[in-house]
């Protein structure tokens, strides 16, 4: 008589199943019976990881949803002007413009040599910035590199306004 293939599981979760086992070497199909008897049941493990997914995915938007009301107060606080660009990039960009604003707050005012005064400035310019992409484009950007940033979002708004672009 061979060793059988269809071997009878009492799985941890509580539910019976019969597995399949013919694909183990005929010697092993007891020890993984055994080891099968202390996990859950295929369905069980199943819902567990999709209750993890959902569980993430709830999580990430709490988190957005969080982010981007500390970026929509932020932007009120300054006076951060609405930004123009798609349904989808203008929340992402007015986060990016929020952590950009304040990284380069801190490093330029509080750990650099820039006034506040001069801050101001920055600041002015960035309330012409109202485009979603430029923000986003600027993500990866160094903070510090924000006022270059600028100039250059500028001298680009006027070269845009000759007629000949
Ligand atoms: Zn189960």
């Amino acid at each position: 008589m061979s060793v059988k293939t269809i071997w009878h599981i009492e799985h941890a979760c509580g539910h019976p199943a019969d597995r399949d086992l013919s694909n183990r070497p005929a010697d092993r199909r007891a020890g993984f019976a055994e080891w099968l008897a202390t996990q859950e049941c295929t369905d069980c493990w199943r819902a567990a990881k999709q209750d993890d997914e959902q569980e993430r995915a709830a999580w990430l938007a709490a988190k957005r949803a969080e982010e981007q009301a500390e970026s929509d107060a932020w932007s009120q606080q300054y006076e951060m002007p609405p930004l123009d660009g798609t349904e989808r990039a203008v929340p992402w960009a007015v986060r990016c413009r929020h952590q950009l604003m304040t990284a380069a707050f801190t490093a330029l005012v509080l750990e650099g040599e820039t006034t506040e005064a001069q801050w101001e400035q920055i600041e002015d310019a960035a309330r012409t910035v109202t485009r979603a992409g430029w923000w986003l484009d600027q993500r990866a950007s160094d903070p510090e590199d924000l006022p270059e940033l600028l100039q250059a979002a500028t001298d680009a708004d006027r070269s845009s306004e000759n007629p000949f672009f």
